[in-house]
């Protein structure tokens, strides 16, 4: 025989009602079927219990909704109309008896335990109830009949003896179906429903498969299976095919919700195996948990990752501890007179402290029963006053393979501090099943996340992606990264989700990702108002894991943030100039946070848009190169003037034109100025190791002071004065076959920019368009520098370079 047990959700609706009569009336072998409450109804059934205690005349309407969702449900599940009116009229005597007892609490205002698990039993008596009228030749029986519970720590416990007899004895001959409420049981001391807890459902069928030693325990709910990591949270988490029975009630332990815990002692016991099926998607075959371990090498070192985020660390600490004889055995004996559970326990070698986990609800009564324990020796100052630490979450790491295999919390502690979570307690226990650990509550999803990626394979890695600034660079990465993303994901198991997107006046964020195809539109008109505060204190409090702020502005004010932002994991890619050129003690305590942080300060297009500068250098110089002196033609804007110069096209049109193809700055004295080729080689001769700053570039200036004064307007108007100075020049250059260029040099740290006329045999002749160059001259590339040429501005080749940046950040295999 077999037991199958749906949960809530498959029982929750007209089609998965169902299902299950499907699924049911297809095995061949007798059957006998645990259900839950109808999904959402227990906790309905608590919410209209606490209303009506409060004296919330508002509880009949929910309760309302209760018996309307019932009667819906038998309506859409049962076609023969007398048939239906039957069953809807038993499920009213039921719902009569549960109105009074509502009507009973609100009356006078007081709900006791009793009551409250007589109010909740009503969910899986109905569900039975229908169930039992919708599969064919179904027999209904009554759990409390035979699910017996006695007192025990102020707990229900189920009375194993007693209960497998009347098990036996019930059963005894097996109906081919039978139906059976789970969760709900009755004391044997005074005969009351009682239950066995949230999620008891799958206990029940636990229970039952034991006393008859039943084939198999099948559990349907609505995953695939049980998971690497909790599906709501870990979105790239996979179904795992076989487990242990010991990695199954570790996970279980620690919150994977997929199984009630005590489920699994039992049928473990008698080694029955359990399969975990989804009632949605009958094509998916399920985990198997067994006591088989699998002989597979190579599979993933740990098999899931569990959390319970209902957290309290306590600690008993004083010198007055160190090697005296039962402390350890007065704090676990009181815990356990007051009925209190422990999850977790670490103690120092020192002896010094032991530190425990325990739920929040228990923390209280934890400290306060141990501080009587100990009233004599924190009197004496030999044990410090116990206390409490809240908001806290647990996490586990489980798997049998982890058995003797070196390095595991080497990786796991790594990871965790790679993105900047910091470990407050945690525990191995010799069999080496699980480790466990406790961590601030706030860090649990980022926690989840970098475990995950770290430790398995999942199909896909994901990179959650700030954007600021959608102008043309910011708008073109946007579109780079839609089309791209397919691909990234089907060739490389990357997934970049945009998780936020800004400009100067607005934000819109969302952790599961935005739609990239209107996201610039739905910023504008949707976007929250944001600030570059607003900005950090978003992206600090979402405290995503694997997250790089994309900065394509040019403002000072987001240049800020990176320091905040790196000290709190998050990379940083920046088109944006003004940090990497910034005070060297700025850009060099950037560079540290990152390096000591473990994540990535990236800015490669901050010279030469896409070109692979700043990357090719850094790799010249970290292996074991020396960069000697660099010449460059860094700003595409003054390029792309000098070479437009034409008999036809005059100086001042000629800027025009570098501003109307979007290649100057919005204002283009910046780049006349020789400005950003400044902040360029400053850049460029800092990530070459030198400390230099903008103040040590001598600039020599090629257009007048004064036409850098006044507003941009009064430039406009003056620029025509420039005209007949450049005409002259270029007449003369061409004669001698020469051309202008603003060249950039460094030679060993000296640093200079200015006009120069270079020969037609020089690099620098032919460089067309707004076009870059570069030469690197090393100790090893000495006689022939090496040469980097191509586009130097551009919207698109500048997203190109971000998004090369980003990839770069992802280390895709
Ligand atoms: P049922 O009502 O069928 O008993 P539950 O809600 O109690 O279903 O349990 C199933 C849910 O458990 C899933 O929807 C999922 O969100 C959650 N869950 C938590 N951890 C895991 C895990 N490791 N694998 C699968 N599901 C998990
Ligand atoms: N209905 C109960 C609950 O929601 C028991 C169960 O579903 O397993 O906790
Ligand atoms: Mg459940």
């Amino acid at each position: 025989m077999k037991v199958l047990k749906f949960g809530g959700t498959s029982v929750g609706s007209v089609n998965s009602i169902l299902t299950v009569k499907k699924i049911v009336e297809a095995v061949d072998e007798p059957v006998i079927v645990v259900v839950s409450a109808l999904g959402g109804v227990t906790d309905k059934l608590l919410t209209t219990s606490a209303m009506a205690t409060r004296g919330d005349a508002d509880y009949e309407s929910e309760f309302t909704e209760i018996i309307a969702r019932h009667l819906d449900v038998i309506k859409g599940v049962i076609s023969d109309e007398q048939r239906c009116r039957k069953v809807q009229n038993e499920v009213m005597e039921l719902m009569d008896e549960l109105g009074n007892i509502f009507k009973g609490v609100y009356l006078i205002k007081d709900l006791s335990p009793k009551t409250s698990d007589a109010i909740v039993s009503y969910g899986e008596r109905i569900s039975s109830l229908i169930v039992s009228n919708v599969i064919d030749k179904a027999q209904l029986f009554d759990s409390r009949k035979f699910v017996k519970t006695l007192r025990q720590f102020n707990k229900h416990i189920v009375d194993f003896p007693l209960t497998n007899k009347l098990v036996k004895d019930t059963f005894n001959p097996l109906p081919k179906v039978s139906v059976v409420p789970g969760f709900i049981s009755s004391s044997i001391e005074t005969g009351e429903v009682t239950n066995l807890g949230r999620g008891g459902s799958d206990y029940t069928a636990s229970i039952l498969a034991t006393a008859l030693d039943a084939s198999i325990l099948e559990i349907w709910t609505d995953v695939d299976g049980f998971m690497t990591a909790d599906p709501k949270v870990i979105s790239s988490a996979y179904v795992i095919d076989k487990l242990t029975f010991t990695e199954a009630m570790e996970l279980c332990n620690f919150g994977a919700k997929v199984i009630y815990p005590p489920t699994i002692y039992p049928v473990y016991h008698k080694n029955i195996p359990i399969l975990i099926r989804n009632t949605f998607n009958l094509d998916a075959p399920g985990t198997y948990i067994s006591k088989e371990k699998e002989k597979i090498s190579g599979k993933a070192l740990i098999k899931g990752i569990s959390s319970i985020n209902d957290t309290c660390l306590v600690t008993v600490q004083g010198l007055g501890m160190v090697g005296v004889i039962g402390v350890n055995y007065r704090i676990f004996k009181t815990l356990a007179k007051s009925g209190i559970s422990v999850f977790m326990v670490s103690q120092a070698s020192s002896e010094n402290n032991t530190t425990f986990a325990v739920r929040n609800a228990d923390a209280d009564l934890a400290v306060q029963v141990l501080n009587q324990e100990f009233a004599l020796e924190r009197s004496q100052g030999e044990i410090s006053e116990i206390i409490a630490e809240k908001e806290l979450a647990t996490v586990a790491i489980v798997g049998e393979n982890m058995k003797r295999t070196p390095g595991i919390a080497g990786k796991l502690f790594g990871t965790l501090g790679s993105a900047g979570i910091s470990v407050i307690a945690c525990a191995q226990g010799a069999s080496e099943t699980n480790i466990s650990f406790v961590i601030k509550r706030q860090y649990l999803r980022k926690a989840l996340n970098s475990i995950h990626d770290s430790f398995f394979l999942s199909q896909y890695k994901v990179l959650n992606l700030f954007i600021v600034g959608v102008g043309t660079v910011g708008s073109n990465l946007l579109n780079q990264i839609r089309i791209q993303q397919p691909k990234l994901m089907q060739q490389n198991g990357l997934k970049l989700n945009v998780v936020g997107v800004a400009n100067s006046k607005r934000a819109l964020f969302c952790r599961e990702g935005l739609k990239l195809e209107n996201c610039i539109e739905d910023l504008k008109a949707n976007g929250e108002a944001s600030s570059s505060e607003h900005l950090r204190n978003v992206i600090l409090e979402m405290n995503i894991f694997n997250s790089v702020f994309v900065d394509c502005t040019a403002n000072q004010d987001i240049a800020d943030l990176y320091e905040a932002l790196l000290n709190n994991n998050v990379s940083v890619v920046a088109a944006n100039k003004i940090a990497a050129s910034s005070q060297y003690s700025n850009y060099i305590n950037l560079k540290k946070i990152s390096r000591h942080r473990g994540i990535k300060f990236l800015f490669e297009t901050n010279v030469g848009a896409g070109l692979p500068i700043i990357n090719t250098m850094n790799d010249l110089i970290n292996s074991g190169d020396h960069i000697l002196k660099l010449k460059a033609v860094l700003s595409g804007t003054l390029n792309f003037i000098f070479n437009t110069l034409s008999a036809d096209v005059p100086f001042s049109r000629a800027i025009l034109l570098a501003k109307e193809d979007g290649y100057s700055e919005p204002d283009p004295r910046i780049d006349l100025s020789g400005k950003d080729v400044v902040r360029k080689l400053v850049i460029l001769a800092r990530e070459a190791g030198y400390q230099v700053e903008q103040s040590d570039v001598k600039c020599q200036l090629f257009i007048p002071e004064s036409f850098f004064k006044g507003s941009l307007e009064q430039f406009w108007q003056n620029a025509k004065q420039l005209d007949s100075k450049f005409e002259t020049m270029r007449q003369e250059l061409e004669k001698e076959h020469k051309r202008l260029r603003f060249v950039a040099s460094m030679d060993n740290g000296e640093c200079r920019v200015g006009l120069e006329e270079v020969s037609s045999h020089h690099p620098f002749y032919d460089l067309e368009g707004s076009n870059n160059i570069i030469m690197i001259s090393t100790e090893r590339y000495h006689d022939y520098p090496m040469i980097i040429k191509g586009y130097g501005a551009g919207a698109d080749v500048t997203a190109a370079g971000v998004f090369a940046d980003i990839i770069s950040i992802a280390n895709i295999r």
